[in-house]
């Protein structure tokens, strides 16, 4: 398996830090708003990267956070009249409920900035203590020219970095020692919320905090951090001097960096009117439809939304729904149990599918041929099943076409099956109902498990049930 790793700028063969498991983490949304279809982009590009990963038999340990304290919290607090966990608990709770209905898989943790004020006041602590850090006025700052590999994810030069800032340190305008220098912990403002620390009483920088839960609860050394290409710089720099200076090990082995979702061809922005929160999305379209358009581009390539493009990938996933229904119906009505041998020939074929399948994926998450892949399994599909088809052959290509859909966190069994026990007491209290002369129930029974696909056949032995 290879990925694109920012800080090598290639493609890198896939070597896990323990055999078998995958230590991940993504940078989660600050919460002071519903999420928008640009925050839904990594949540479904790295749920599937972690499907591929399970799906490839790893055990993967996939932490990503909530930003529950920043400005736009507190500001959003502030006009509103309430307090900013409030804000944070109310968006939270909202973005759950956005990334359920995007089929996300929850994480194994989604740690909150708030409740590891702890952890990171240690990990300030030891950076002011190895010489890395420094306080002024209650305000801590990274060293940043002590951590001599700076620089090395951004690939960004110091020097060409600090041009800008050299003015306002000759003015006396900045206190830090050195323009390049970052925000570890900050005094409160009047109102803020705020928690005591050796330095002032205040807040962690943002960056410090994905340091300390990363290493929380993955440890030291992680596989593979992940987020949108925004992140880079600052955030993901900082994080790599913060993390490797305090604990004197390389932080994380694999970046990973999903590009920019425009609008029509435009950034996203509610100043040009065209910004759009998966709630509304979700308003218009299936949200399956979104997850598959997203999954239909590269992760790393910038992805241009429209109404046009959503309704491509409504259709293409029309496509595998239908065939997907159709493998149904024909296994529920066939009547050959087992393959025949030239069935058998025919089912081997589709591991060919299977393999362009994970050559894509295994080739950097290559979403968009992965899916070009399914479509040639569903145009296999709907060529070899038929009417004389065995119960085997139709079981084992739907069960393939689930498997590899499962790994883009589609759903195709969308149908709700009724069980066989259900339908056998339902049976029952039509036949009680017939008894005791209620013809008005029995109907709506008999109605009800049609409306389910169940078709009812009265025989001189009984009741027999079929599946439509
Ligand atoms: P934020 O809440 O701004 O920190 O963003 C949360 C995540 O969404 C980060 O990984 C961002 O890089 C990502 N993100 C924000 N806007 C977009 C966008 N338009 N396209 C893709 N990713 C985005
Ligand atoms: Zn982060």
């Amino acid at each position: 398996m290879r990925l694109y790793n920012t800080l090598s700028k290639r493609k890198e063969e896939f070597v896990p830090l323990e055999e078998g498991k995958v230590k991940m983490y993504v940078c989660g949304p600050t919460v002071y708003n519903y999420i928008h279809i640009g925050n839904a982009r990594p949540m479904i590009v790295f749920d599937t990267v972690r499907r591929y990963f399970e799906y490839k038999g790893y055990e993967v340990n996939f932490v990503s956070n909530f930003t529950d304290v920043d400005d736009k919290i507190i500001k959003k607090s502030i006009e509103e009249g309430i307090s900013a966990q409030e804000v944070a608990q109310r968006y939270i709770a909202e973005c759950i409920k956005d990334m359920n209905a995007m089929n996300i898989k929850p994480a194994t943790k989604n740690p909150l900035a708030t409740e590891e004020i702890c952890g990171m006041v240690e990990m300030i602590q030891s950076l002011i203590d190895k010489g890395y850090a420094y306080e002024k006025n209650g305000t801590v700052y990274f060293r940043t020219r002590t951590f001599k590999e700076y620089g090395k994810l951004s690939h960004k030069n110091l020097d060409d970095l600090q041009s800008g800032g050299r003015a306002l340190l000759v003015s006396g305008v900045d206190e830090k020692e050195d323009s390049l220098d970052f925000v570890l912990w900050k005094p409160k403002k009047e109102g803020e919320p705020a928690w005591k620390s050796p330095w002032s009483e205040g807040r962690p920088g943002w960056h410090i905090e994905c340091s300390v839960m990363s290493k929380k609860y993955l440890g030291e050394q992680i596989d593979i951090h992940a987020g949108g290409e925004d992140l880079i710089f600052p955030h993901h720099e900082n994080e790599i001097a913060q993390s490797e200076a305090a604990n004197g090990k390389e932080f994380a082995k694999y970046w990973l960096h999903n590009g920019f979702l425009n609008i029509d061809n435009r950034k996203m922005s509610k100043s040009l009117g065209n910004f759009f929160t998966v709630r509304e999305i979700g308003e218009k379209y299936d949200l399956q439809v979104l997850r598959f358009f997203m999954l239909s581009a590269h992760y790393r390539s910038p992805l241009n939304f429209s109404a046009d493009l959503m309704q491509a990938a409504g259709t293409g996933l029309d496509r595998i729904l239908t065939a997907a229904k159709n493998l149904k119906f024909l296994r529920s009505n066939a009547n050959k149990e087992n393959m025949t041998q030239e069935e058998q020939q025919i089912f081997v074929k589709t591991n060919e599918y299977v393999e362009a399948f994970e050559h894509a994926m295994d080739d950097d998450f290559n979403t968009a041929d992965a899916i070009s892949a399914i479509f040639d399994l569903v145009k296999y599909a709907n060529t070899t099943a038929n009417g004389e088809s065995s119960k085997e052959y139709l079981e084992g290509v739907y069960a393939l076409l689930v498997k590899l859909t499962d790994v883009l966190g589609i759903i195709i069994d969308t149908e709700e099956e009724i069980l066989d026990a259900d339908i056998e007491v339902l049976i029952e209290e039509r036949q009680a109902a017939r008894k005791a002369r209620d013809f008005k129930r029995a109907d709506e029974i008999r109605d009800e498990l049609l409306q389910k696909g169940i078709v009812l056949e009265d025989t001189r032995e009984g009741v027999k049930w079929k599946r439509a």
